[in-house]
């Protein structure tokens, strides 16, 4: 699909800690469907420092055809020294942690805060994002809490795995869909 076609263009950022797999996740809804291999991981030793962007097109269900740009912050999440341009007109969040990390959970607050913080009047929709969930067997931080986290906050929460391809499009589908929902 062209995204010269797209009626709205909807500016969506990925937070969370350094290495809870925002860029796989990222990277795995822009170039891979089902059935596509592993993307590559991120050199751990070498992260880029910067803003990169990503985007797809995409047609809501019942809505229009809309083209995310999806930002991704590149290296600075590590020292929490994230340029506030970052958040300029940001109208949808993922703020993802890594179920087997359970710093990265805890942390979940201070990134909500973080973009609350740089808001205007129009406050940007979130979605809480556990990911990694193709490691169950070293998962220490439940369905449950992250649910009530997510609650406490007003936002849904869901599991993704970017290696097993598990719920990827559905989270930025959900969050697209609810942006459009409080246009
Ligand atoms: P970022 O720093 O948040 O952008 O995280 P990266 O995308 O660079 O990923 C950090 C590490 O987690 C890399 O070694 C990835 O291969 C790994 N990773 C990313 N997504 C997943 C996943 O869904 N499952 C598992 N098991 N590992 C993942
Ligand atoms: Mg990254």
């Amino acid at each position: 699909m062209e995204a010269g076609d797209c009626r709205y263009q909807f500016r969506i950022a990925l937070l969370g800690d350094a290495a809870v797999g925002k860029t796989s996740l990222l990277r795995r809804y822009v170039e891979g469907g089902p059935g596509t291999p592993e993307p590559e991981p991120e050199p751990e030793s070498a992260p880029t420092v910067g803003v990169e962007f990503y985007s797809r097109a995409l047609q809501l269900r019942a809505g229009p055809r809309v083209k995310l740009q999806l930002w991704d912050t590149a290296g600075q999440e590590r020292f929490r020294c994230i340029t506030r341009s970052f958040y300029r007109n940001v109208v949808g969040v993922l703020l993802v942690f890594d179920m087997t990390n359970r710093k990265s959970f805890e942390h979940i607050r201070d990134w909500h805060q973080e973009v609350m913080a740089t808001q205007g009047p129009d406050k940007a929709i979130f979605l809480l994002v556990g990911h990694k969930s193709d490691l169950q067997s070293t998962r220490c931080v439940s369905a449950e809490e992250a649910e009530e986290l997510a609650a406490s906050l007003g936002m849904a929460f869901m599991e993704t795995s970017a290696k097993d391809n598990c719920n990827v499009d559905l989270a930025f589908d959900t969050l697209a869909g609810t942006i459009q929902q409080a246009l």
